[in-house]
């Protein structure tokens, strides 16, 4: 080998090394080093280099693995705290939201009755689906007819109680049809100690419709 052609293959040998040269300059350098045992000896030298990484660039790049690894850890963490929250949110509120129990599509007229024995105490009794009631939604009645929402309502001519049962939104999806014998009962009021109050319904307030379950005798 002329020392010229050396000198040549020198200058390209570190890109070779590196394997960032064109594939023709691969191909010069190859050819040669496969004849050159000085030039063959420099490029194992450098592989060599190559492959001993100071100890400081370990540490920069066992830092930037950590980094990183952390960096992701907090974005899995938070993802996970977000879905949760979303989840735990939602079921929060179905379970705080209430919704009529359908006069009809639980048989309310066989299961919801109020009674009055011999001291005049009022009782909403439930059985059952009704006793799965959340809870007992009470609503006052003026002589026209007006519920205690409605604009036209008059607090002087209160004529009767509406009573609703109302369950939480997310019961409506698991509703059992175990039927329970036990009897709920609910104190209303002393047909002595209020004259006013003539009959008292069940309000479907979302088909807004009323059944009569008692009446002044
Ligand atoms: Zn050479």
């Amino acid at each position: 080998m002329n020392k010229k052609s050396c000198e040549l293959i020198a200058d390209l040998l570190p890109l070779y090394a590196d394997n960032v040269c064109s594939s023709e300059s691969r191909a010069v350098v190859a050819e040669h080093i496969a004849e050159c045992e000085n030039c063959r000896m420099q490029l194992r030298k450098m592989n060599c280099d190559i492959k001993a990484v100071p100890a400081e660039d370990i540490n920069t790049i066992k830092r930037i693995k950590k980094r990183i690894f952390i960096e992701k850890l907090v974005i899995i963490i938070v993802s996970v705290l977000f879905v949760f929250g979303v989840s735990y949110g939602t079921l929060f509120m179905l379970l705080n939201t209430d919704t009529t129990m359908d006069y009809q599509k639980y048989n309310l007229a066989e299961n919801v009755w109020v009674e009055q024995d011999e001291k005049g105490d009022v009782w909403l009794v439930r059985k059952a689906l009704a006793t799965q009631a959340w809870f007992i939604y009470p609503d006052i009645i003026d002589s026209n007819g007006n519920h205690i929402d409605d604009e036209a309502f008059s607090k002087d001519n209160i004529a009767a109680f509406a009573y609703t049962l109302k369950q939480r939104a997310i019961d409506s999806f698991a509703i059992s049809e175990t039927m329970i014998d036990n009897e709920e009962r609910t104190h209303l009021f002393n047909v002595n100690d209020n004259d006013k109050i003539d009959t008292i319904y069940y309000y479907d307030d979302t088909n807004e419709a009323e059944y009569v379950l008692w009446e002044r005798s």
